[in-house]
């Protein structure tokens, strides 16, 4: 697979550019809005091109798929662009500013028969994966309920748009909910239909919330309650799931490495569950790569990224409206 990285990121460089190389990829280019930026990008990272205009690198007839991590405004034009011009897909999230804008962009790469793909790591997890096989054989029974724990400490490095910048998406919802959303899909295989939530600023947030709480319907009759902040220090993340057979606690798995305690709790008392450790991002890149050579699917596709959207795009209608809110997935 020959990959074009559109956006200078930290994700692409943190985790992206070694999961394309450990799964065989060839990183060709890098798109920046500065010139600058992008040749010393592309000479950091070893990536032979750096280009400052998307057509040129789009232009390239041995590019087969883009990786969007750019800030969250630009994922809409860009893989309009990208589907335009032939090119795979494989976008961050959230995939867009808008559940329309979401659903226009899944459905321009359907209709030009291309693999489009959300960036959701997560259930890339083993430890994600066994709690959703654990939920599957019905070994905790009934879902009754689902308590998600994701209230980080942003780090120094990522606390720039994400804390002041609307225009760009920034804001816990559309950076952390998201995820939360899609987790919780993952593991339940149900889509969350009414939402209520409060939000606030909480120390870092600057026009922009920083912490939100909200809980969500399921069509099951399941609850699901989450936490999402960018200010908790020493809060730990975790997800408790729980039936009326059994409940599953699982600590520190709401992160991008692959590590976290997974306890499964039944009359028979308590049990450690093991999983495997392997890399979240190469599994997502490789299960990509695989869907664009014909075999299988990515682990999260359009339709995902546009749930995980209509999520959280619900949950800050429910907290500016302090109504509840019905959950919109688009057409
Ligand atoms: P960054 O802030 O690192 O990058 C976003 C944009 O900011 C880049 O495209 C780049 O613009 C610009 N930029 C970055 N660093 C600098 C710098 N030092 N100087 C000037 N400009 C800079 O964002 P993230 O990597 O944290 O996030 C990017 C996207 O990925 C978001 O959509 C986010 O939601 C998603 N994400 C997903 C994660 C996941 O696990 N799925 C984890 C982290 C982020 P340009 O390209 O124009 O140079």
């Amino acid at each position: 697979m020959r990959w074009g990285l559109i956006g200078a990121s930290n994700i692409a460089s943190q985790h992206m550019i070694g999961a394309m190389r450990a799964t065989g990829g060839e990183v060709r280019s890098v798109l920046s809005s500065s010139a600058d930026r992008a040749r010393d990008y592309a000479a950091a990272n070893g990536i032979a091109t750096g280009y400052a205009d998307l057509a040129e690198m789009l232009a390239d007839p041995d590019l087969d798929a883009v990786y969007i991590s750019t800030t969250n405004e630009k994922h809409f034009p860009q893989a309009m662009a990208a589907i335009a011009a032939g090119k795979h897909v494989l976008c961050e999230k959230p995939l867009a500013m808008s559940v329309d804008d979401a659903v226009t962009m899944v459905r321009a790469a359907k209709d030009a028969g291309l693999v489009f793909a959300t960036n959701h790591h997560l259930r890339n997890a083993g430890s994600h994966l066994a709690i959703r096989d654990l939920v599957a054989s019905g070994r905790i029974g009934t879902v009754r309920s689902v308590r998600v724990f994701h209230a980080v400490h942003l780090p120094p490095h990522l606390q720039g748009w994400r804390i002041d910048n609307p225009a760009a998406g920034g804001g816990v919802i559309p950076d952390i909910t998201v995820h939360d959303a899609d987790t919780v899909r993952f593991h339940l295989g149900e889509d969350p239909v009414e939402v209520v939530a409060m939000t606030a600023q909480s120390g870092m947030g600057q026009g922009v919330e920083d912490s939100v709480m909200s809980v969500w319907s399921m069509p099951s009759g399941a609850q699901v309650q989450a936490h999402e902040s960018f200010t908790h220090r020493f809060a730990g993340t975790g997800i408790e799931i729980h039936g009326s057979e059994g409940s599953i606690f699982a600590r520190n798995v709401m992160t991008q490495q692959p590590v976290g305690e997974i306890t499964l709790v039944t009359a028979a008392g308590a049990e450690p569950v093991s999983y495997p450790t392997h890399d979240l991002y190469e599994r997502a890149v490789g299960l990509f790569a695989d869907a664009v050579a014909g075999k299988g699917y990515p682990s999260a596709d359009g339709r995902d990224g546009v749930a995980s959207l209509a999520v959280a795009e619900a949950v800050a209608e429910a907290a500016r409206t302090g109504r509840r809110t019905a959950v919109n997935y688009g057409g």
